[in-house]
């Protein structure tokens, strides 16, 4: 296998402990999407969605990553041939679990943006709307989280890796956030192999050659030993 694409998402991360976004009770169902993950939001109550992204933010601090993250961090490392981690979440469990250069498409709670001058810096543990841009002073810092109908990160990138792809994986995926959720098709019709690893069929899963039903943290590392 020369390249492997591997798309995850909050089901990955949610045996570390950080729900996902439909999780009852979670933190995002204490949430409307309108509220906390727009910029209009943002624009709204600043203090809400800031608050909202530093309990996120200790939260990721405190999890750990978890046997599905390792799994694919040694498949990166053990594989013959390319393997190319792109994410959803924001939390940072691939980057501890030891995998290199994960493309974080939706940003991550790491990152600090300025929403005047575009500078970017790495977040304090809590943010708030006295933070200053380090760059241009001005009192416009927020999390560097893509939010919806903002454009995602790295999308040229993230096709020409996929247009090389041989075998294209999601994993922890629902299939109901575009671009993330097309990514199968485009997979398919550049002629890649798809796998789908989630705890139940996603909104896309006729579009899957294969799937592998179960909890991340059995169906990852068995699927990563089948590879290798
Ligand atoms: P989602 O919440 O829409 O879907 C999660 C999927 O994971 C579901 O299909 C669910 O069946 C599956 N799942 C739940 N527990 C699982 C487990 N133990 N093993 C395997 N699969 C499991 O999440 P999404 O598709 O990533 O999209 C929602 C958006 O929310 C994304 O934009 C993402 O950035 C954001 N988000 C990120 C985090 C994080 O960074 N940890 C957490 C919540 C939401």
């Amino acid at each position: 296998m020369k390249k492997i694409v591997i798309l995850t998402g909050a089901g990955i991360s949610a045996e570390s402990g950080l729900g996902t976004f439909r999780d009852e009770g979670g933190l995002w169902a204490q949430h409307r999407i309108e509220d906390v993950a727009t910029p209009e939001g943002f624009a709204r109550n600043p203090d809400l969605v800031h608050h909202f992204y530093n309990a996120r933010r200790v939260q990721a601090q405190q999890a750990r990553p978890n046997a599905a993250h390792e799994a694919l961090a040694r498949l990166q490392s053990a594989s013959d041939g390319e393997v190319i981690l792109v994410t959803q979440n924001v939390d940072d469990l691939h980057e501890r679990a030891g995998s290199q250069n994960v493309i974080h498409m939706h940003g991550a709670l790491s990152g600090a943006l300025c929403a005047s001058c575009d500078a970017r810096w790495r977040a304090p543990l809590k943010m708030n709307r006295d933070s200053i841009c380090p760059k241009c002073a001005a009192h416009s810092a927020r999390p560097d989280i893509v939010w919806f109908g903002e454009m995602p990160y790295q999308m040229d990138e993230i096709y020409h890796h996929l247009r090389e792809a041989d075998l294209f994986a999601a994993i922890g995926t629902s299939g109901n956030v575009y671009p993330a959720a097309g990514f199968v098709q485009d997979a398919t019709q550049f002629g890649a192999g798809t796998i789908e690893l989630n705890l139940e069929p996603s909104a896309t899963v006729s579009a899957f050659a294969q799937t592998s039903f179960g909890k991340a943290t059995d169906t990852v590392p068995a699927w990563v030993e089948s590879l290798l």
